[in-house]
């Protein structure tokens, strides 16, 4: 009997009504090459190996390796990557096909995992992830709501980001202390709105909400000249979480082709 290991965010499902919810919502069909992060005692993964056969499963704890080992084998074929999935390169599993992403997400490395893979997005056909319900709502909120910042500013450029339903505590094993909602990100092939600098856009997002209380004329003060302040195409009397998406690329793109960068 696995015991579960909390440092691991270790919350097994056990609900087989809302696993087959999951299932259902991934759209996932026998030609598709999919990939789970965490797999944990094999929960998805044996209803994702019924559609498909075949799966590849990014899992840190060598612990579940036997138990899931034999959760699946009535199922098809298990490829196990024993490995932190936040150095996982994922250009190791592109083969042409774009790739479908599934978890029920460790939650303690949910943020910088997000990240890590906007590095990757243009593998992937979609992803569809359990997260802390808080954190679904940051990634999916509107300009101006309490719960705007850059994670849903970076997410919402590269994706198209859709809370789908939630998930009790009473749902998994053991119970998680917080409330769950299943995330759909599916990429852009190409983004709504391009960023002619990414690397700017992503610095003056990153800059501003450093410090969302205060005011853009302050926060860009490291990044923009004085007298080009007044001609930037925002209100800097604005903070940052009153821009949307496509104010921060249009903030970025002009700051980068009027060369007014300070740093
Ligand atoms: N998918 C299973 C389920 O739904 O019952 C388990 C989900 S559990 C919330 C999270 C899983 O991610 C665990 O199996 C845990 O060992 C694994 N995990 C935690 N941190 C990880 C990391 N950095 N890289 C890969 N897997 C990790």
């Amino acid at each position: 009997m696995h015991k579960a290991k909390k440092s691991l965010g270790q919350n097994f499902l056990q609900d087989e009504q809302i696993i087959a919810n999951i299932i259902h919502q991934a759209h996932i069909t026998e030609k598709d090459q999919v990939i789970e992060i965490g797999p944990g005692l094999g929960a998805l993964t044996r209803h994702i190996l019924a559609i498909t056969k075949e799966i590849q499963v990014i899992e840190f704890d060598t612990d579940v390796v036997l138990p899931l080992k034999a959760a699946c084998a009535a199922y098809g074929k298990l490829n196990i990557r024993q490995q932190d999935v936040l150095t996982v390169n994922f250009n190791d599993f592109y083969q042409g096909q774009k790739i479908k992403l599934i978890g029920n997400l460790p939650y303690n490395i949910s943020s910088p995992l997000l990240f890590h893979l906007i590095d990757y997005a243009q593998f992937f056909k979609d992803m569809h992830f359990m997260l802390q319900k808080e954190v679904v709502d940051r990634i999916v909120a509107y300009p101006s709501e309490k719960n705007y910042g850059r994670l849903s500013v970076m997410l919402q450029y590269h994706f198209k980001c859709e809370g789908l339903f939630d998930v009790p505590a009473h749902a998994f094993h053991p119970k998680p202390k917080v409330e769950s909602r299943i995330l759909r990100l599916t990429p852009y092939v190409k983004p709504p709105i391009i960023a002619k600098n990414y690397q700017l856009f992503s610095e003056i997002v990153k800059q501003t909400f450093q410090m969302r209380r205060k005011t853009l004329r302050n926060t860009l003060k490291v990044l923009v000249c004085r007298e080009k302040m007044q001609s930037l195409p925002i209100d800097v009397s604005l903070r940052p979480e009153n821009l949307s998406v496509s104010d921060f690329v249009m903030l970025s793109n002009y700051i980068g082709a009027h060369s007014c960068q300070v740093i």
